[in-house]
């Protein structure tokens, strides 16, 4: 059963964000960098913010993320998700990427569970029309 529900309203794939969807099929995480200056950005653009480039790669995610910043959602923004509460929404960074962060949820953890700086890994789940949605565990540590 997905975190949230598939009636959620999801961001339909955009001319600039379909590769990464693509990717996400695949059960790949990876984020468009510049093709001339290598930095990674999230969303997908066409341009490099910082040297303007419109080259475009593409780079793994490391396999592990970091809280960066959460909350907790008490009250429903919208009717999809009014038998949900509470549920969190996190913003993941990745070791190597410094100002890029990937709007996600935590599946497993409960609200006390969560920490900024807490590590998570990447787990997939299905979304509206069979998209393949990245969302996050808390990563175990020994
Ligand atoms: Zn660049």
């Amino acid at each position: 059963m997905p975190y949230l529900p598939t009636s959620l309203p999801f961001p339909s794939p955009s001319l600039d964000t379909s590769e990464f969807w693509q990717h996400c099929a695949e059960r790949c995480l990876k984020f468009q960098a510049c093709g001339e200056c290598g930095i990674p950005r999230h969303p997908p653009t066409p341009m490099c913010p910082h040297c303007r480039s419109q080259l475009i790669s593409w780079m793994d995610a490391p396999s592990f993320g970091r809280i960066f910043s959460y909350t907790v959602v008490f009250s429903a923004s919208h009717d999809a998700v009014i038998n949900d509460l509470p549920y969190n929404v996190v913003l993941v960074e990745f070791d190597g990427m410094d100002d890029l962060r990937l709007v996600s949820n935590v599946v497993d953890a409960k609200p006390d569970e969560l920490a900024i700086g807490r590590e998570v890994v990447v787990v997939w789940e299905m979304g509206p029309n069979g998209q393949l949605l990245p969302r996050f565990k808390l990563r175990k540590t020994k």
